[in-house]
């Protein structure tokens, strides 16, 4: 396809209530959305790095401007074949992964419209739902964990994941044991902790639970093996894992047991597909990730999660838990599997509403 006009916009959407984890507090979430034509066909790509860079090093002023400024200007005009093509002609500009994914996911959603192939279908998955997982940040108190927790099991989801840091650890994990002794649980440290807090992963050996997500620094692999090496709780690679090569040398290292899969974090839907063909010829289970996106970079994430070999349920989250009013013209909603757990199916990537992109947007940029 060619690309005729990129077409950018910052927003920030407004949480229902802050979303505390180990690097902070986010009150909205900063999103950039990129809306990409060829010829009269136009489509939606989303990328969502957050509001500062405290999960990663990029954040969503960050990522319009480096769109906008180098990424934009080396497609345009340009006849651009492929995912791959489009990493290529980006390559020269180093790391910034979720500015990168930003045109990678608008490019796989346009080429979905221009073949007119589901998204699913064209990143090569043969399945049309899957299930999800719940995912609960820190809060005020354990009771009001413990009455978030309850839903959850009551609705069946398969598994519990719970944000993890300093002040909010080791007695939280006690009191949902002691509450909940059988469910699956796992708990995501966002690169707060350091090798030097090895006693307190051994600790958690105790609590039985799926993996620990990212407990260490954001760049680090090495620290990370030596800690796989020392506890029996499987690691997982989250902040770590930028670029399929990463996911290489982790292999090579032992560094994790399963690895998160954002399409943002990793540069877009070309790369993550790359990272889970990686993991699954390593025995990895991966997992889709999610970052607060709108019900448009959700979906891109429900169209991922199709693929085999990511096995553990996903955090892909109704547009309801976070909002309240999507973005979009059509909210992400769960659906219930026939299993009885809560799951989502594969349609086609919602839109952004006029009005409300207008409402929101903090600044645009059009080129072409
Ligand atoms: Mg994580």
């Amino acid at each position: 396809m060619r690309i005729d006009r990129i077409e950018l916009f910052h927003v920030a959407m407004p949480l229902i209530y802050p979303w505390k984890t180990a690097y902070g507090e986010d009150v909205a979430c900063h999103s950039v959305l990129c809306r990409l034509t060829s010829g009269s066909v136009h489509a939606w790509g989303e990328s969502a790095p957050l509001t500062a860079p405290c999960y990663s090093p990029e954040w969503g002023g960050g990522i319009f401007q480096c769109a906008k400024e180098w990424l934009a200007p080396a497609l345009l005009g340009r006849e651009i074949p492929s995912g791959y093509a489009l990493q290529e002609h980006l390559a020269v500009y180093k790391g910034n992964p979720f500015a990168k994914a930003l045109l990678d996911t608008a490019w796989w959603n346009l080429q979905s419209r221009l073949t007119n192939t589901p998204l699913h279908r064209l990143l090569g998955a043969t399945r049309g739902e899957v299930t999800v997982g719940a995912d609960f940040g820190v809060m005020d108190s354990f009771d009001d964990l413990l009455t978030a927790i309850d839903g959850a099991v009551a609705a069946r989801f398969p598994r519990v994941k719970l944000k993890f840091r300093p002040g909010w650890d080791i007695p939280m994990l006690t009191a949902v044991r002691k509450r909940f002794p059988d469910p699956v649980f796992h708990i995501d440290c966002n690169s707060g902790y350091r090798l030097d807090d090895l006693s307190l992963f051994q600790q958690i050996d105790e609590f039985r639970l799926a993996m620990i997500e990212q407990p260490l620094p954001h760049d680090d692999l090495l620290d990370h093996a030596q800690l796989q090496s020392k506890i029996r709780t499987p690691v997982c690679l989250d902040e770590s894992v930028t670029h399929p090569r990463h996911v290489v040398q982790a292999i090579a290292q032992k560094s994790c047991q399963y690895v998160n899969v954002k399409p943002g974090r990793v540069g877009g839907l070309t790369n993550a597909v790359k990272i889970k063909n990686l993991c699954q010829q390593a025995g990895i289970p991966s997992w889709v990730g999610g970052m607060l996106e709108s019900a448009l970079g959700a979906g891109l994430c429900v169209s991922l999660a199709m693929l085999d070999n990511f096995t553990y349920p996903a955090d892909i989250f109704p547009s309801s838990r976070f909002y309240h009013e999507d973005l979009c013209e059509r909210p992400l909603e769960l659906i219930r599997l026939a299993d009885g757990t809560p799951g989502v199916k594969a349609e086609p990537t919602p839109e952004p509403h006029s009005g409300r992109l207008e409402k929101l947007c903090v600044e645009r940029a059009r080129l072409g």
